[in-house]
């Protein structure tokens, strides 16, 4: 059985007191709840105060990046054995880095590989843009993307995926459950190719692009989606304590 997982990215969002006060209010409502990981992903220099606001808590902590290498000369960087010693998982290849970023997919395999060295649980992002969705180039991006990102990984099991088609992010235009379940299995499928269908069955795969309260359910009841990656939702915390919420229902009811 693949633990469910939700993820928020709070982006180039808060402020030191505003993202104290939204792990605090996240800790209020949903720490108690089991059988879901929780996670939360604030801007890096905010990540310590998170942290002391969520010590000995139930929800973990994420970066929305980090650098493929330590004790470098990488002005602006933030290493990987840095990041974990205040964090468990870092968010790899967001499309925001891949397209405003310039990130390539050789880079985010480095930072995958560093960040799995240094005992950080990746969230790998993949997903295509719209032209390409359009031309019918979904499938062969997704699997491009899996494959680069992947590339001489030893994968642990339980390693995060994130299906986050571009042009569903912060759009409010989600993709539908359909179409997420099949991107999704199309990923897994590539992960079978590459490291073995057992290996494959154990990765978890998130959806991500305007996830809501509202629409969570539509995720969470597809077989082959095990959790979902929040941006402007991850916000507020009452819309994502009720994304959290929901997830938990939908698949413990369907287990
Ligand atoms: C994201 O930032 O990864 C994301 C999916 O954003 P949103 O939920 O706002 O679409």
């Amino acid at each position: 059985m693949r633990r469910p997982v939700i993820a928020g990215n709070w982006k180039c969002h808060t402020r030191l007191e505003s993202a104290r006060a939204l792990a605090a209010g996240l800790r209020e409502r949903v720490d108690a709840l089991d059988g879901i990981e929780k996670v939360v992903c604030p801007p890096f220099v905010y990540l310590s105060a998170v942290r002391e606001a969520l010590a000995a808590s139930s929800i973990r902590l994420g970066s929305q990046d980090v650098h493929w290498e330590d004790d470098v000369a990488a002005t602006g960087e933030v290493g990987p054995q840095m990041v974990a010693e205040l964090a468990d998982y870092a968010v790899i290849g967001h499309s925001e880095r891949r397209h405003q970023f310039g990130e390539t997919d050789e880079m985010v395999n480095r930072k995958v590989k560093a960040a799995l060295a240094a005992g950080l649980k990746p969230i790998m992002c993949v997903g295509e843009t719209l032209e390409e969705r359009q031309a019918d180039l979904t499938e062969q991006v997704l699997m491009r993307q899996t494959r680069s990102g992947l590339a001489g990984v030893e994968l642990p099991d339980g390693f995060i995926i994130a299906y986050e088609p571009v042009w569903a992010i912060g759009t409010g235009t989600p993709a539908t459950g359909e179409d997420a379940a099949s991107a999704s299995a199309a990923i897994r499928q590539e992960v079978a190719a590459m490291f073995g269908p057992d290996k494959a069955e154990t990765i978890r795969i998130l959806y991500g692009g305007s996830v809501t309260p509202e629409n969570i359910a539509e995720f969470m009841s597809q077989a082959n989606i095990d959790g979902a990656l929040v941006g402007g939702a991850s916000l507020r915390v009452d819309a994502f304590s009720s994304i959290v919420e929901e997830a938990a229902r939908v698949k413990a009811g369907a287990r």
